[in-house]
């Protein structure tokens, strides 16, 4: 039965609810009458429910599918102003012991290259990521209880968050690692990392079994339930995410909201980001073999529908969209995003010899960070390096309470400004540097509050001297 505020994946992600869900939302997707109604909720910004937001995805009437874009794009800049997020990841070891069909990393993969970082190798790709003007790594490994137990992975932390650089420093580690036991999610909290993210693939149960034949990632329920662990192990920001491909968008989509839901009714605070991976050719991968790929148009709604839905949790895409599809589904709803990113391991200090391939997936988005930053400001976003929220203790509820009653921006702006400067002055090329500090000065202005205005302005000048400010 639908539960959600059961700790049972079979109850919070029943399939009886997700499929009264597709047939709610087939019936109603051209009652223009009941599509306004939830169209008015949606304009408070409160969010919309599982359902709600399923008849907007569906809806096929071309007014209301502007109308549906327009309000996520008004939303998107209420919550967020113009700012995006930036990150990267770091491959730590492709080593795996599951057999994920859609994943290079498989067991049965033998020709991929396996390699896993020593220590010096992480401080290497540290540094390398920080002379890119990185501060926020999202760290990734496959799942191998020998070759990558949780103690590898604390050690990489602790590494990682101990490396200083000329001014860099990598101020906010995220991890996205296999399901694991509420024990090591506690040892991760104590590691003071940001957020979890654990993609659950797919949440139509049968299909998930197909997908994952062998190996612990096989267990549906074990990775379903496994944000309730990482929040019973104390940790606050939960990242979730579909890989879309795999399974009907539209259910995968009911399934995502009905999961956030699930964590709001339990823990008082939902997913802290949502991340939209779309599956790519890789090693031994053929993204065309999966019958449920879907198209930019598609992909826009869904991004757009999500922000609806849940208009306080940040959208990641990564580099596996091209630029053209990123700018344009950064209107749509995306907050976060990777720049200069390699996907292999060891990839940042130096290319891999001919003949190795340690790669996750083929990278779309091939330019480097300042190029990403310098299209990212003519396009009049501001590139935000900030990880203030997580260093001053703004995490879970803290900061969803924030974020829901819209106060985020008024020290999120000025933080953006203030590490956009740190990266202009320490890693920006020549024309970055100009476009940037032209857009500083622009967005100075958009301070309302004059105090905030002059300690920004203040600040700014700090760091052009040379400051650095290990609170951002
Ligand atoms: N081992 C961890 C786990 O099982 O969740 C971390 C996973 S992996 C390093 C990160 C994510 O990459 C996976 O969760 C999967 O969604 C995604 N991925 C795997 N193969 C992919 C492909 N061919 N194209 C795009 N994304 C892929």
């Amino acid at each position: 039965m639908y539960n959600p505020e059961s700790t049972r994946a079979e109850e919070f992600i029943c399939e009886s609810e997700i499929l009264k869900t597709l047939g709610y939302a087939e019936k109603n997707k051209n009652n223009t009458e009941l599509i306004d109604r939830i169209l008015e909720k949606a304009r408070l910004r409160k969010g919309l429910d599982h359902r709600e937001a399923s008849v907007l995805l569906l809806c096929e009437d071309k007014e209301k599918n502007k109308e549906i874009l327009e309000l996520a794009c008004q939303i998107k800049k209420d919550f967020y102003g113009s700012r995006i997020v930036m990150f990267a990841p770091l491959y730590l070891s492709n080593y795996c012991v599951n057999s994920c069909v859609y994943c290079p990393y498989h067991i049965k993969n033998r020709h991929i290259t396996r390699k896993k970082l020593t220590t010096d190798e992480i401080r290497r790709e540290v540094i390398a990521l920080q002379d890119m003007g990185h501060k926020r790594l999202a760290i990734e490994a496959g799942e191998d209880p020998v070759n990558n137990p949780i103690e590898y992975i604390l050690e990489a932390i602790d590494t990682i968050y101990s490396i200083r650089h000329k001014n860099g420093s990598i101020r906010r580690v995220n991890v996205n690692i296999a399901a694991t036991t509420v024990e090591n999610y506690r040892k991760l909290a104590d590691a003071g990392i940001g957020t979890y993210i654990l993609f659950q693939e797919t949440y139509h149960k049968k299909s998930y079994e197909k997908l994952h034949p062998t190996g612990p990632k096989h267990d549906y329920a074990y990775h379903t339930e496994a944000m309730d662990r990482a929040m019973q192990g104390g940790i606050d920001d939960v990242g979730l995410g579909v890989l879309f491909g795999l399974e009907l968008y539209k259910y995968e989509f009911a399934a995502l909201l009905m999961h956030a839901e699930h964590l709001e009714a339990v823990y008082g605070v939902g997913p802290h980001t949502i991340s939209v991976p779309r599956i790519k050719k890789a090693d031994d991968i053929d993204p065309s073999v999966f019958d449920n790929g879907i198209d930019d148009d598609v992909f826009e709604k869904i991004i757009a529908c999500i922000r609806i839905a849940v208009p306080y949790t940040g959208m990641i895409v990564s580099t596996r969209e091209s630029a053209e599809c990123r700018e344009r589904i950064l209107k749509a709803g995306i907050s976060q995003i990777s720049g200069g990113s390699k996907t292999s391991v060891g990839g940042y200090c130096e290319p891999e010899p001919e003949g190795e391939n340690s790669e996750q997936f083929d990278v779309s988005d091939k330019r480097t960070l300042d190029e990403v930053v310098n299209s990212l400001m003519k396009l009049g976003y501001i590139p935000s390096f900030c990880t203030a929220c997580y260093r001053e203790g703004r995490t879970g509820d803290r900061f969803m309470e924030l974020c829901k009653k819209q106060q985020i921006q008024n020290c999120c702006h000025p933080n953006a400004l203030m590490t956009l400067n740190e990266y202009l002055c320490d890693y920006a090329s020549e024309e970055t540097k100009f476009i940037g500090q032209e857009l500083i000065k622009k967005e100075l202005g958009n301070i309302p509050n004059e105090k905030a205005r002059l300690l920004t302005e203040e600040n700014l000048r700090k760091i052009s001297a040379g400051e650095r400010d290990f609170r951002f």
